[in-house]
């Protein structure tokens, strides 16, 4: 099928066509790069924008759960709810946990809502640009909302942060100590704490863990892209689907004020330079490790550097001069 084919069926909404086209930006091949890279600067001109929310919680805290009930609760009301998964983890055991087809089984039948498991990938730089370009997927083909789940392991909360207008950090209820595990890095990209399992026996827990982040939130630093009260801790309950509209509530006033305010567009244009600067510099690493010339030459400076024969600081100056000159690479 040609690009421009593939790209209008994909803006009329078509799923296999979109499901091909993500399939084809996951793509390491040189002519799949190529013909993703036309897909996607095709369909930029769409104009649509989805609200992109970021979830992120370690293995167990209700991610499925949560994005199950909650995508069933958008998709009544009729929106349109695309899911994608960053899992960094799934390259090293093999399989792909968020990719599990039991996992999200109502909201994967739903006419409204889409579910693309997690591409494997071992690699977060790749998984990045391969997620970015399916987000820009699913917002052409006219999805309202594209939510991207992610594992907290390693830096993959910050790159999803780095994609989303609004990140959600799904925690368990548990005692204090628990509130120390959760990383102020991870705290500071928060727009929304949702401790979930607020049901039955867990409830009284939960709702004292809240609190414990609540008062953890107040204690950091105010951001401007917040107005007052943000962020904000609350329970939900993703099993009995209890607060969850009070969760959406507070997203949508949330993400009101952003865009009333330009905060939203600021954020997109931010987020773009740094996607943008990201490529360029992941792309000059990737050839100093994959072009043979580069790899040669470069071997050959390190040798006659640890031979003495020249300086590090003159060898590596010389490196730098001789790669400016040499052609982008692929
Ligand atoms: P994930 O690994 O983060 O995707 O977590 P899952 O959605 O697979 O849930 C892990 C376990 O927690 C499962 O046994 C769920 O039934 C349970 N669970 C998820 N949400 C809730 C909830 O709201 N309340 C209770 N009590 N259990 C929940």
């Amino acid at each position: 099928m040609q690009i421009s084919d593939l790209a209008d069926r994909i803006a009329a909404g078509d799923r296999r066509a979109l499901a091909r086209g993500i399939t084809l930006v996951e793509s390491n091949r040189a002519d799949h790069r190529k013909a993703a890279l036309d897909l996607t600067e095709r369909l930029r001109t769409t104009g649509r924008e989805a609200l992109r929310i970021g979830l992120s919680g370690t293995p167990g805290v209700g991610k499925s759960t949560f994005i199950e009930s909650f995508g069933l609760m958008l998709a009544e009301t009729g929106l349109r709810i695309a899911v994608l998964a960053v899992d960094p983890s799934s390259a090293r055991t093999g399989g792909s946990i968020l990719g599990d087809k039991t996992r999200m089984e109502r909201l994967s039948r739903h006419p409204s809502a889409y579910i693309r498991p997690s591409p494997s990938q071992s690699h977060l730089g790749g998984i990045a640009r391969r997620t970015r370009e399916a987000v820009a997927l699913c917002e052409a083909a006219g999805f309202d909302i594209v939510l991207i789940e992610t594992v907290g392991v390693g830096q993959s909360e910050t790159v999803v942060a780095e994609m989303c207008d609004l990140f959600v950090l799904l925690l368990a209820p548990a005692g204090g100590d628990e509130l120390q595990g959760v990383k102020r890095g991870i705290m500071e990209m928060a727009d929304l704490i949702l401790v979930n399992k607020a049901d039955g026996d867990l409830k009284p827990v939960a709702t004292r863990t809240c609190a414990d982040y609540a008062g953890a939130l107040r204690l950091l630093r105010r951001r401007p892209q917040d107005p007052d009260g943000f962020p904000k801790a609350m329970t939900v309950s993703a099993v009995e689907a209890a607060g969850l509209d009070t969760a959406w509530a507070e997203m949508r006033a949330l993400i009101g004020w952003r865009r009333e305010t330009d905060h939203w567009t600021a954020r997109r244009a931010a987020q773009s330079r740094h996607w943008f600067e990201e490529e360029v510099r992941r792309g000059l690493l990737a050839a100093l490790t994959e072009d043979p010339a580069i790899r040669a030459a470069m071997a050959d400076a390190a040798r006659r550097v640890a031979e003495g024969l020249d300086g590090p600081d003159a060898a590596a100056a010389a490196m730098l001069q001789d790669l400016r000159h040499r052609p982008a690479p692929g």
